[in-house]
C-alpha cells in the first residue's frame, strides 16, 4: 500500500502556506519601501514595479490563505517576484548590491517549492542573473577579474548545495515521520489516525465516481487465552502473523489497520455490502486456516468479522464502524468464528 495515495502532508504544505504568508507580507512591505527609495532617486520604471509587487502581494496574502492549488499560487507569487529581482539588476541606475538578493533565491525556491521544482527555478534564476550581471558589468571578464567571479558563483553554488541539502534531509524527516504517526509498530499496518485519513479519502472518491465503500471490523477469537497460556511474547508473534495474512489476501486498494489490541479494521474501496461479506469470508477461512507455527508451537486460531457498508449503514467512519462493532458482537454471542453483514 503506498502511503501516499492517503494524502497527508508529506510535502510540508501547512509550514510552505506559512512561508508564503510571511513572505507575502514582507514583500508588500518591502514593495513599498523600495517604492519610496526608487521614486526619491528618480528610477521610476522600478518604482512602479515594486508598488505593483506590494499590491499584488496583498492579493495573493488573502488568496494564500485558503487555496487547495498552494503550489501553483507559489509560482504565480515567485515568478513575478524573480523577475523583477532580475531587472531590478540589470536596470541601468540600480544598485550592484542589488545583487545581493539573489542568494535568497535558493532558499526561497527550496522551502516553496520543495527539492526538484525548487532546485530547477533556482538554477534558471542564479544563472539568469550571473548572465545579467556579466552583461552590466562585463570588466569583470574583460579585465580578467576571475578571482571576483569565481567568489560569486562559488559562494552561490554553496548557498544552492545547502539549500537542496537542507530540503531533501527535512523531507526525508518528515516522511518518516508521517509513516510513524500512521503505522502501528508492532504489526506494521496502518493506524486508526491513517485509517480514518484513508476513510474520509475514499469516501470523497466514493461520492464522486458513485461507487460503493464497505468496513470489516475483525476481532481474534478467545485471543486472551493465547497470551495466557503462551505468553505476551508468542501473542505479539501470533498479531504479527494475522496482520501478514491480512496483507497477503486483500487488494492493495485496500487498506488493513489494527485499532488496538486484536482487533482490526478493514478499508474496502469499490466494495459493497455483498461482495464485503465475500471477502470477510475470505478472511476468516485464511486466518482459521492457517494457524501459527513457531518451531513446534502450533496454535488454532479463528476470528469474528462485523460488516458495514457505507450509506447504508451509515455516513461517517465512527457510524460505519459502530455498526460493524455491533455485528462482531453479535458474532461472538453466536459462537464466534463467523461473518455477520447486518442486524
Ligand atoms: P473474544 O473471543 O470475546 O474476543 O475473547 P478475547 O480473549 O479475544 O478478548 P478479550 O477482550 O477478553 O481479550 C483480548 C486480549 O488481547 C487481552 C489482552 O491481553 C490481549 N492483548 C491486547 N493487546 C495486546 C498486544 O498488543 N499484545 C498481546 N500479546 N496481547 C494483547
Ligand atoms: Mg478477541
Ligand atoms: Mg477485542
Amino acid at each position: 500500500m503506498a502511503a501516499t495515495r492517503w494524502g497527508g502532508d508529506h510535502n510540508g504544505e501547512s509550514q510552505r502556506r506559512a512561508l508564503l504568508k510571511a513572505l507575502l507580507i514582507i514583500t508588500a512591505l518591502c514593495g513599498v519601501l523600495f517604492f519610496v527609495i526608487n521614486s526619491r532617486r528618480g528610477v521610476m520604471v522600478l518604482a512602479y514595479m515594486e508598488l505593483g509587487a506590494a499590491v499584488a502581494s496583498l492579493a495573493l496574502y488573502v488568496v494564500a490563505r485558503r487555496t487547495r492549488r498552494l503550489l501553483l499560487w507559489t509560482l504565480l507569487y515567485l515568478i513575478p517576484f524573480l523577475t523583477i529581482m532580475m531587472v531590478a539588476l540589470y536596470i541601468p541606475g540600480s544598485s550592484p548590491t542589488v545583487f545581493l538578493w539573489v542568494y535568497i533565491v535558493p532558499v526561497l525556491c527550496h522551502l516553496l517549492l520543495g527539492q526538484r521544482l525548487g532546485l530547477a527555478v533556482s538554477v534558471f534564476y542564479i544563472l539568469v542573473a550571473l548572465f545579467l550581471f556579466l552583461h552590466k558589468n562585463p570588466d569583470y571578464l574583460y579585465r580578467g577579474q576571475f578571482a571576483e567571479i569565481a567568489n560569486i558563483t562559488l559562494s552561490l553554488a554553496v548557498t544552492l548545495a545547502f539549500a537542496y541539502i537542507y530540503e531533501l534531509s527535512s523531507h526525508r524527516s518528515r516522511s518518516d515521520l508521517m509513516v510513524m504517526a500512521s503505522t502501528d509498530p508492532l504489526t506494521r499496518l496502518a493506524n486508526l489516525y491513517r485509517f480514518r485519513e484513508a476513510f474520509e479519502h475514499e469516501k470523497r472518491r466514493a461520492l464522486r465516481l458513485d461507487s460503493p465503500l464497505s468496513v470489516l471490523v475483525l476481532d481474534l477469537d478467545h485471543f486472551k487465552a493465547v497470551n495466557d497460556t503462551h505468553g505476551h511474547k508468542v501473542g505479539d508473534l501470533v498479531l504479527i502473523h494475522v496482520a501478514q495474512r491480512l496483507r497477503e489476501r486483500l487488494r492493495a486498494t485496500d487498506l488493513p489497520c489494527r485499532v488496538g489490541g486484536e482487533e482490526f479494521t478493514v478499508l474496502l474501496p469499490d466494495t459493497d455490502r455483498k461482495e464485503a461479506v465475500v471477502v470477510a469470508e475470505t478472511l476468516r477461512e485464511l486466518i482459521e486456516c492457517q494457524p501459527y507455527r513457531g518451531g513446534r508451537l502450533v496454535i488454532p486460531l479463528s476470528c469474528s468479522i462485523g460488516v458495514a457498508e457505507w450509506g447504508t449503514d451509515g455516513d461517517t467512519i465512527d457510524e460505519l464502524v459502530e455498526a460493524a462493532d455491533q455485528r462482531l458482537y453479535i458474532a461472538k454471542q453466536q459462537g464466534r468464528n463467523q461473518v455477520v453483514a447486518s442486524g
